[in-house]
């Protein structure tokens, strides 16, 4: 009998026939095997160094115990929860397998092949990524500064657009829009789009004219907030995060979103890290001198910096990135090169624990001197 064949690629949907999949930070675990080492440091993928709250580590083990049951797919305890720390009705929140989830909602529920995105250059991946995948037009406007050009992205927007993605902060920049900038791009952007503003980094910022997207969601039928659970609570390796919208936007999300997206240990978990502000408190402020300890370690490298208003932040370290990306690993401190993003000259490294801060730069200088800064 022979063999039937498949020629996979012509069957294979046309957006997602050339599509690169998204590449997360190196695992510390597959470096660790790689090299031998036990003291690997990751701080790659923008994750909370310092962990996360013991209340929500209790509220896990507490759910443990029905392990058979399926979770509350309306996710009301957390959604309750969040409408009161909001100040948003429940019928405004739509959950997710991590805020990434939501973004794949938002493209399948309202852009069509062929339809605009418009993102801007240097923006988080996934946006490009899952408008690739249903085949839409995607429109990559310039930065400016490396930050998001609002006004050229308003100038981008035509009647196809459907979509219009604004991360703010950004990663892997960690560039911000102000209030007025912000709602100056809202007011001229046409009525019938949606427009996606990405606060994964909401609770870190500490900038004094930093919008918050949720007060503006009266004035703006067609916005639409996301926020998650994976940076400051320190929960990524649950998967929950979030959008606020209006209520007619979220029930359309709801059409399509799995009927169990999220998990019963991640309900209860993030339910849990609501409650603890002192941990979100002391999560912000050891980020802001973290900040501090590698930029002046970076200026006594003689090195340059994006000023970021995240807990990660991108340095740049010449034509030589990539080598110096693997001389760091060699010495077991995973950072992110970020020349996929249009940065080959810059590699972000998340803000760690005081200790780990130390050893990013006493292996970036080692690098630098093995490689040379060019
Ligand atoms: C980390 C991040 C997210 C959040 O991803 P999750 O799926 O919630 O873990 C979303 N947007 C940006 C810009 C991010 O950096």
């Amino acid at each position: 009998m022979s063999k039937k064949t498949l020629d996979l690629e012509s069957i294979t949907a046309a957006g997602v026939r050339h599509l690169q999949p998204y590449q997360p930070g190196k695992p510390a675990e597959e470096l660790e095997r790689e090299l031998g080492l036990s003291s690997i440091i990751k701080l790659a993928s923008n994750e909370n160094p310092w962990g996360a709250s013991a209340t929500a580590a209790a509220a896990v083990t507490r759910v443990l115990s029905g392990l058979e049951r399926y979770p509350d797919g309306s996710g009301h305890r957390l959604k309750n929860a969040l409408s009161h720390q909001l100040g948003v009705s429940p019928g405004q929140i739509t959950l997710g397998n991590g805020s990434n989830d939501v973004l794949e909602l938002l493209v399948r529920c309202f852009v069509e092949p062929g339809e605009g995105v418009v993102v801007s250059d240097h923006a988080f991946a996934v946006y490009t990524l899952a408008a690739k995948s249903v085949n839409a037009t995607i429109s990559t406007v310039p930065a400016c500064n490396y930050g998001h050009d609002l006004e050229a992205m308003a100038q981008a927007v035509d009647e196809a657009t459907k979509l219009i993605f604004v991360a703010n902060p950004n990663n892997p920049t960690g560039t911000y829009v102000g209030y007025e900038e912000l709602l100056r791009f809202l007011e001229r952007l046409p009525e019938n789009g949606i427009t996606v503003l990405d606060e994964a980094y909401f609770e870190y910022v500490d900038d004094r004219d930093y919008p918050n997207g949720v007060e503006l969601l009266e004035r703006f039928p067609g916005l639409v907030v996301t926020r998650t659970f994976s940076k400051v609570y320190g929960l990524a390796g649950l998967r929950v995060g979030y959008a606020i919208a209006s209520e007619a936007i979220t029930e359309t999300l709801n059409r399509i979103r799995q009927p169990f997206n999220v998990n019963s240990l991640a309900l209860a978990a993030a339910e849990a890290a609501l409650s603890d502000e002192q941990f979100v408190r002391v999560s912000r402020e050891e980020n802001i001198k973290g900040m501090s300890q590698l930029c002046r370690g970076f200026e006594t490298l003689g090195l340059n910096w994006i000023r970021s208003s995240g807990n990660f932040i991108c340095v740049k370290v010449g034509s030589k990135a990539n080598q110096i990306y693997k001389s760091m690993l060699g010495q077991g401190v995973i950072v992110r090169p970020v020349a996929n993003y249009g940065l080959p000259e810059h590699l972000r490294v998340t803000i760690g624990l005081p200790q780990e801060n130390d050893r990013v730069l006493e292996t970036l200088a080692m690098a630098l001197r093995q490689v040379g800064k060019a």
